[in-house]
């Protein structure tokens, strides 16, 4: 019965809390996990949510045989409502959970809660209250002075009795009665100090009508609901650690049916983003945003309607992980997973934001080509084209001409020439403006010898552009988003950003996405994801910018806060608001040459993710290597970065590295299969950068092996038969011990062996 099960290791990572779970199969105290998911119906759920929701669904998948209850937590009629009832259904099974049958509310426990507080009456646990709220409140003492008790505390059971049923009966006025539960008044803990349990509420309720006027109060519902359905561990926020205490009493002071452990956990806090569902209701009631389902509400609802996909918004949870101590994760971590997750589904598009007609005036009246144009870019490995019409009238973006460019300026500007992405490299010969002296058309002259990606003989090009057909374009409307607060951590509606939202209500997009369905996803090349939106009707599109290629919001700050530190007090001060308070982690990057910062668009445009980007720019080989690398093929420039930017920025930098881009690639192929795992790799990897050679023929001569489940236990065998004095004090508590097992495993096995599978059965043999 205490043989543990062996979990899914891949089924997401694992935590402190994991650890617990893995150690209470293995002792035998439980061989089923159950978790629970428990929202108040009284608003939508938000990112804060997911974190909760992917530590609970996910250690019912990561378990066999493990499950997770959606349980609505509905003792309070006033605020809730069958509307989020049904939206947080919808936003937990859009994450990709299936709570299955297993969904409950809090209220189908009332009458079953109702008999605990009789119980806990009858063994003289519990009493009712009739003094006032304020007197309880002034009676409770507080953190230096103990409580006094109410003249009321002392009432025999059998008044207790009568007085709860009349109080059920709905004999009395809101307020005029409570029932406490009988701890301490005296606990240094406020939340033991005689706490209420059951209260008078005539309201409503949104599925027992209008049975019920006494209502359970949060401390006395949670634990025996969790305790009714047979959860095992109930995890929470870290607010909740003092209610733990009580939690505990109710459980042990009642016949429970179970007693299940309460865990705490560090809730999420993000930049620039509020998670109160009582200010997220404010946003909506009062018309700063459209709805509970806006775009830049950091509710599922908003964050799906924006073009987040829940692949994102799990991999962020993943990525954050899960931890005792609360702190504020920066709003970028998710932008970076948002990006990295469109990036191999959305295929790529022209679409000009704001139109600045061009002529091509060499280019024949009436004649049209139609250019042929990757859907993706070749790293993301997949398939699909379009084609692009190319005609004499075009719309480019406006900011991709500057009349008077400063030095460096790469895109189009008088007499300067560029290339329009998959067609041809053009010279702006003549301007004409409108009266207050802006560009309204520009007039171009094209190279028919540079059509598609052909390089212009003899001639260096240094810009690219995007462009649409203007009698082919179709008309769009493109909601462009910010963020929702301006200040890193927004305390409530005045730190709203007045800007946080633009419509483009004429922005031109390439013909190929006509009639495309809502939800569908595009890169709009250059500028950013994008998502049909629910709002586009009769064939006109509305697009939701859902985020940007790069993070360009930092830099914004920064310049702002440059322009306005000179003169203008008030807007420093608004700038300086803008500023982190906290000292930043990393120190500030280096100012990147223009060049430089070319290139790390395009290294994000490939996947990379930002600080590796803007470190690789830096180091001309590491960055030779990278594109040699992506070059061999089948390799994604997200790995190929890390691995280049984490194992071998250093030595690139120093000096001679035999590593060429197919080894690298050969390589990272590998372990992208699974046959060569991180350690080893990076033995096979240090070779290479040696001797160079080729990872197969090396693998080989280091005599790697692929370590299978039977080869990891003998593995085990052969470390536990040598270390008996380690394994003996492990036994004893000295569980630290388990890093210097794990260690001599992964030596062993040559770096080969899955560091979370080695280490649950480590704790399994040593348990045993
Ligand atoms: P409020 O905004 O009113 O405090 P709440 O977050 O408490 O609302 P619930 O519906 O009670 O809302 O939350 C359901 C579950 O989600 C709880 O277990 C709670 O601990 C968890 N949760 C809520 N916010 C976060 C967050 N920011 N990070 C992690 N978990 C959260
Ligand atoms: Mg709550």
């Amino acid at each position: 019965m205490t043989e543990p099960k062996e979990s899914a290791a891949s089924a997401g990572p694992s935590n402190f809390i994991t650890d617990i779970i893995d150690a209470d199969l293995a002792s035998g105290k439980h061989t089923q996990v159950v978790t629970r998911f428990p929202p108040e119906p009284n608003g939508y759920l938000h990112i804060g949510h997911a974190k909760s929701i992917c530590l609970n669904f996910g250690i019912a998948q990561k378990y066999p045989g493990a499950r997770c209850h959606l349980r609505f937590d509905d003792t309070n009629p006033a605020a809730e409502d069958v509307e989020y009832v049904d939206a947080i259904e919808r936003d937990v099974r859009w994450l990709g959970f299936d709570y299955g049958e297993h969904r409950y509310f809090a209220s189908d426990y009332f009458e079953r809660l109702h008999d605990f507080a009789v119980e806990l009456i009858e063994s003289g646990k519990a009493y009712v209250d009739s003094v006032s709220d304020a007197e309880v409140k002034r009676l409770r003492g507080s953190v230096t002075e103990p409580g006094t008790p109410s003249p009321y505390r002392d009432r025999s059971v059998e008044e207790n009795l009568d007085l709860f049923a009349r109080m059920r009966a709905g004999e009395f006025a809101e307020g005029e009665h409570v029932l406490r539960a009988k701890i301490d008044l005296a606990s240094p803990n406020m939340k033991m100090r005689d706490p209420a349990i059951y209260r008078i509420k005539k309201a409503h309720h949104h599925r027992t009508g209008d049975r019920w006027t006494i209502y359970p109060l949060y401390d006395f519902t949670h634990c025996l609901s969790d305790a009714i359905e047979g959860i095992t561990h109930s995890i929470c926020t870290l607010e909740f650690e003092n209610n733990r205490e009580l939690y505990d009493w109710v459980l042990d002071n009642v016949d429970a049916p179970c007693h299940p452990q309460q865990i705490e956990f560090a809730r999420l806090n993000l930049s620039y983003t509020l998670m109160s569902k009582r200010k997220l209701l404010q946003l909506v009631t009062e018309g700063h945003v459209r709805g509970w389902d806006d775009p830049r509400m950091p509710t599922l609802a908003g964050l799906r309607r924006r073009g987040v996909t829940p692949e994102a918004i799990v991999a962020f949870c993943d990525m954050v992980g899960v931890a005792k101590a609360n702190s504020l994760v920066d709003v970028g971590k998710l932008e970076y997973c948002i990006r990295n997750d469109l990036n191999p589904r959305a295929p790529r598009v022209m679409g000009v934001l704001r139109p600045l007609e061009v002529i091509v005036e060499s280019y024949p009246e009436g004649q049209v080509e139609e250019l042929d144009a990757a859907s993706f870019p070749h790293d993301v490995g997949k398939e699909g084209s379009r084609k692009v019409p190319f005609s004499r009238r075009l719309f480019i973006e406006a900011s991709d001409f500057d009349k008077d460019p400063p030095k460096g300026y790469y895109r189009l500007s008088p007499g300067a020439e560029v290339r329009l992405r998959y067609a041809y490299v053009v010279r702006c010969t003549g301007v004409e403006e409108d009266a207050e002296g802006r560009p309204v058309r520009l007039r171009c002259v094209h190279d028919p010898a540079t059509r598609g990606a052909a390089a212009p003989e003899g001639r260096r090009v240094k810009g690219t552009i995007h462009w649409v057909s203007a009698d082919h374009a179709i008309d769009a409307e493109v909601r462009v988003y910010d963020r929702l607060f301006e200040v890193e951590r927004p305390e409530g509606l005045e730190d709203l950003n007045p800007g946080s939202l633009e419509v483009i209500a004429d922005a031109k997009l390439e013909p190929s996405v006509k009639g495309s369905a809502v939800g569908q996803h595009f890169q709009l090349e250059r500028q950013g994801y994008f998502r049909v939106d629910e709002d586009s009707a009769n064939g006109k599109l509305v697009l939701n910018r859902t985020v940007t290629l790069r993070d360009t919001w930092q830099k914004t700050q920064d310049k702002l806060a440059a322009e306005a530190a000179p003169q203008e007090p008030e807007k420093r001060a608004k700038a300086t608001k803008k500023q982190p308070e906290a000292p930043r982690k990393e120190a500030p990057p280096e100012r990147l040459t223009e060049a430089e910062e070319r290139e790390r668009g395009r290294l994000v445009g490939l996947g990379v993710e930002e600080d590796g980007a803007r470190r690789l720019v830096q180091v001309a080989p590491a960055l030779a290597l990278f594109d040699a690398t992506l070059a061999a093929g089948g390799v994604s420039g997200e790995a190929t970065a890390k691995w280049i930017v984490n194992e071998l920025l250093g030595r690139l930098r120093d000096g001679e590295v035999k590593v060429t881009g197919d080894g690298l690639a050969a390589l990272l192929r590998l372990v992208d299969a699974g046959s060569l795992k991180g350690p080893a790799a990076k033995r096979v990897l240090a070779e290479m950068v040696e001797r160079g050679g080729e990872p197969e023929a090396l693998v080989a001569s280091l005599g790697i092996e692929e370590v299978d489940a039977d080869a990891l236990d003998g593995i085990l065998d052969e470390v536990l038969a040598a270390h008996p004095e380690e394994v003996a004090r492990y036994r004893e508590g000295k569980k630290n011990l388990i890093g210097f097992f794990l260690g001599q495993v992964m030596r062993k096995s040559g770096g080969q062996a899955d560091p979370n599978a080695a280490r649950k059965r480590l704790m399994t043999r040593l348990e045993a």
